[in-house]
């Protein structure tokens, strides 16, 4: 027997609309390239949304039509995702640290019609214009005033663009299975791999990642999202802020430590987000400094794992808990999250970061198994570990332009290798890639990383196995470090002697003036190992 309930169907324009009857006047605040701060509410950039469609609309843009961004996270960027989408085109999002070639790609392979670009990121697009086969035109995100010189014709200016539209749409109506965004993947084996999400998978996402033992949004947060609106939809913060009325923060282009503590300050932000590399050097210059971020209560993490120094830093130097998360691209991307628990109270806090480390719980929205490599589940119990797999409705089920499924047995492996305890906290132990296979025993990386990282020299670590005579493989440890404190491989190896089992050590240690970083921030670990991978065998 079916349910009577209304089919009502999930679409972003109903997001919007919601928020313009319930959460008109929470404000939207941004850094932006142009210089100074902007300033404006819900109901203004609905209205400026809306303008964008009707822009789009004379452009004669229809549904299922591709129109690409290159932005940072500002307010003319939230006012793309919105406008695009709701008309039923897909708003497909470049990150502009790519290689060219593979932006060229990228762009190709999606056909997208027009890109939106921010200015500095103009000769980005310059660069591979030529090659960019169904591209009709480029929009630079500024005004009149701003528009800068280049060598591509008839360049379109958004404000001008927008500026006499109409502020009334009547959104179009259509299946919520619709396409709605695209992102890809970034690709570190052959071509970049497109996930394109639905207006339902998006609003699912966006409103149990962000619940109350989740992301917990509400109309008191005031949040600063440095996670990049480039990549996964900023992890579908922009969606979720309208949903509940949580005030948004856009540092714009600028992410270093020292804007972003100042625009905490300023604006009295209470939760951070981002990936930790980020983190890291906000810790720095607030350790440097002697300044406590007051008003933040807390930080989520994700896209790598975090060590425990930086949980310990933002709790006892900030008062401030940090919430662990992981995901990826293809889960729209939140998986687990590590959210405060009773139990907590009464636990020391050695024993709390502990727990604090692991990856955390699923949310609700994600199911998750380990398996080996036969397919066989894996008990539940902490310490076997075996390949992630995980199931859920805004979880891609197969990759863009792609006429097979992503899928085993209707579950999709994340590549990722991971532990699963009897509470179900979640502890990736690493990718499957990159775990170091040491005389048939297996050494997590991102282990022997997050423990580098608490010694006080340490800035950075980065682990990667190379080829060894006798094991196989070996660990080799790469070291940036902080300047704070001595920092040399004895130390290094004597900070982690009691730390790690003996066979865990690295068997060397090198120190570099800074780690390779791919498009979204996480380390990039193909290059050393190739070029390290003769270093233990001379
Ligand atoms: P995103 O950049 O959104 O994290 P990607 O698809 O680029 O998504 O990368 C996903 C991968 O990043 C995961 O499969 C996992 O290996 C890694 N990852 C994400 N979050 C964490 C985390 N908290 N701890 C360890 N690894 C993580």
């Amino acid at each position: 027997m079916l349910g009577n309930m209304m089919n009502e169907q999930l679409l972003i324009s109903g997001v919007l609309e919601h928020a313009i009857k319930n959460n008109a006047n929470t404000e939207i605040v941004s850094n932006t390239i142009e210089g100074g701060i902007h300033r404006y509410t819900i109901k203004d950039s609905a209205k400026r949304s809306k303008k964008l469609a009707n822009a789009l609309l004379n452009l004669n843009i229809k549904e299922g039509d591709i129109i690409a961004t290159m932005a940072v996270n500002s307010y003319r960027h939230l006012e793309l995702y919105f406008g695009i989408s709701g008309l039923g085109a897909v708003l497909h999002t470049l990150n502009p640290r790519l290689f060219p070639d593979d932006i060229k790609y990228i762009v190709n392979h999606a056909e997208d019609k027009y890109i939106f670009v921010d200015a500095p990121f103009l000769p980005i697009i310059e660069n591979v214009i030529s090659d960019l086969k169904t591209v009709k035109g480029i929009v630079v995100l500024t005004d009149k005033e701003h528009m800068p010189s280049s060598s591509i014709k008839n360049l379109i200016c958004y404000e001008d663009f927008i500026d006499d539209e109409s502020e009334e749409i009547v959104w179009p109506e259509f299946d919520e299975n619709t396409a709605s965004s695209l992102c890809y993947t970034s690709g570190t084996t052959g071509n970049p791999k497109g996930v394109l999400y639905s207006h339902r998978s998006t609003v699912l996402h966006a409103w149990y990642a962000t619940a109350g033992n989740a992301m917990n949004l509400t109309s008191e947060t005031v949040l600063l999202p440095v996670v990049p609106m480039f990549h996964v939809n900023a992890w579908g913060i922009p969606y979720a802020s309208f949903m509940y009325g949580a005030k948004m923060v856009f540092p714009g282009p600028f992410t270093d430590g020292e804007s972003i503590c100042n625009l905490i300050t300023s604006e009295k932000v209470n939760q951070l987000m981002g990936v930790p590399t980020v983190w890291l050097d906000l810790l720095n210059y607030t350790e440097k400094n002697n300044i406590k971020l007051e008003s933040v209560n807390s930080v989520l993490v994700g896209g790598s794992a975090a060590p425990k120094a930086m949980i310990k830093a933002f709790q006892e130097k900030h008062d401030c808990f940090l919430l662990h998360g992981w995901g990826m691209t293809e889960m729209s991307p939140l998986g687990t999250l590590n959210s405060y628990t009773p139990e907590m109270d009464s636990m020391d806090l050695e024993e709390r970061y502990e727990i604090q480390t692991s990856q955390g719980r699923a949310v609700y929205g994600c199911s998750m198994k380990i398996v080996n490599d036969e397919g066989e589940v894996l008990p539940n119990e902490g310490k076997t570990f075996g390949r992630l797999m995980v199931k859920g409705p805004a979880i891609i089920e197969r990759y863009f332009k792609s006429n097979e499924t992503a899928l085993e047995d209707g579950w999709f492996d994340t590549g990722d290798v991971a532990t699963i305890d009897t509470h179900g906290y979640m502890r990736i132990v690493d990718r499957s890639k990159d775990v170091i296979k040491s005389g048939g025993e297996w050494i997590s990386s991102i282990d022997l990383e997050n423990t580098a990282v608490g010694h006080p020299g340490v800035a950075e670590a980065c682990v990667v196995g190379v080829a060894h005579a006798k094991w196989d493989e070996r660990p080799l440890l790469f070291i940036v470090k902080n300047g704070l404190e001595e920092c040399d491989k004895d130390s290094v190896l004597d900070y982690l002697s009691d730390k790690v089992a003996k066979w865990w050590l690295p068997d060397d240690v090198i120190f570099l003036d800074e780690l390779p970083h791919g498009a979204t921030g996480k380390l990039l670990k193909t290059g050393l190992r190739e070029d390290y991978k003769k270093h233990l065998m001379k």
